[in-house]
């Protein structure tokens, strides 16, 4: 497969890159806003084009587009590229409004492309691993889940996810949206209510949240908690589901590389699960969504993913802003595709 990459961003360098290398997909050029910097990064990553025109960038002779840019450029950029005929494997969050990412999805229908939205936590062992226990019934009738997702943002990455309302920043748009959608995977379930508050602690600026914490119930009525932060060094990430027949602690879980432990406990004790195959989260998204391509499978997040866990965490800063509970259907507002 050949991928243009429409934005020269860090999780393109370090993570995808050469993930698509590994799986042997050529990436022929990248699209930055700056032309100094598409020419430095295309050097310095080995591309053979670079530009700072979208429409050149979703011309080039590729197969697909993956789209990094930050989160209020996504929608332009996703609608050029169905329109050129190129596939899209978008970052979350796919857009900073429902309409915007509705607007999208429908070009990449219309189009007839695949979309996908790049949520690699479902992606990892342990994570598939929960939500096939939590589905074969194994753990008895699910009634809660806490996920636990405060980290401490890499300095690196300290520019616009702290000060830019615009561009999409927050921990809700960059972590809850996660969290949304890995609880939505495991629990084979959406998002019906949401009751949350967020706090400024130290790292962001300009009024944007840099900690959140949140609870949901699910349309299947299991209630789930969720905390996430930029500015917890020492935390552990972990994932807890609870049932009649058992319950799941997951430690380590919510990071992008493929590491963490699963443990079970039921009347027979606890046992730590053997998640199997531990590969790059990164590359099994990539694999699912060249099967997506070839119309052998769906992407492991589809575009109706990518909407669905938006909407959670525009939920999330609705009842935050709100103080009170804010049923999904009013963020919806009865959207369908
Ligand atoms: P970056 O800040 O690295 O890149 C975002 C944009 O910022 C780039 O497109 C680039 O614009 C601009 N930029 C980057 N470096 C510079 C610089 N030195 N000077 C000026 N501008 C610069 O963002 P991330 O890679 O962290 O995030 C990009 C997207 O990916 C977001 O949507 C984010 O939510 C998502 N993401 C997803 C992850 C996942 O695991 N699924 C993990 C991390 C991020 P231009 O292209 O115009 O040059």
């Amino acid at each position: 497969m050949k991928w243009a990459l429409i934005g020269a961003s860090d999780i393109a360098a370090t993570r995808m890159i050469p993930a698509m290398r590994e799986l042997g997909h050529e990436v022929v050029g990248v699209m930055s806003s700056n032309a100094a910097r598409a020419q430095e990064y295309a050097t310095k990553n080995g591309l053979k084009l670079h530009t700072d025109n979208l429409e050149t960038a979703v011309s080039w002779d590729v197969d697909a587009v993956y789209i990094s840019t930050t989160n209020d450029l996504h929608k332009e950029q996703a609608i050029a590229a169905a329109k050129a005929g190129k596939h899209i494997l978008c970052e979350k969050p796919i857009a900073i409004k429902l309409s915007d990412a509705l607007e999208m999805v429908n070009a990449a229908k219309e189009a007839k492309v695949v979309f996908a939205t790049n949520h690699h936590l479902r992606c990892s062992a342990t994570h598939r691993k929960i939500r096939e226990l939590v589905t074969s019934g194994k753990l008895g009738t699910i009634f809660s889940a806490r996920v636990n997702h405060a980290v401490s943002l890499p300095e690196r990455l300290r520019g616009w996810r702290l000060d830019s309302a615009e561009k999409g920043a927050g921990v809700v748009l960059d972590i809850a949206v996660h969290d949304v959608d890995t609880i939505r995977a495991a629990l084979a379930a959406d998002i019906s209510e949401v009751t949350a508050l967020t706090s400024t602690q130290g790292l962001g600026t300009n009024g944007v949240e840099d900690s959140a914490m949140c609870i949901f119930r699910m349309d299947n009525g299991v209630l789930v908690s969720s905390h996430e932060s930029f500015m917890v060094p020492y935390g552990t990430t972990s994932v807890e589901i609870n049932g009649s027949l058992g319950s799941i602690r997951a430690t380590g879980v919510m990071t992008q590389d493929p590491v963490g432990e699963v443990v079970l406990k039921t009347s027979a004790g606890e046992e730590i699960v053997d998640v199997g195959d531990r590969g790059n989260l990164y590359i099994w998204g990539l694999q699912k969504f060249v099967g997506a391509v070839n119309g052998t499978e769906e992407p492991a997040a589809t575009a109706e993913d990518g909407i669905a866990s938006l909407a959670g965490a525009l939920a999330v800063l609705e009842s935050a802003k709100s103080k009170r509970t804010v049923n999904i259907e009013e963020i919806l507002k009865g959207a369908s595709l």
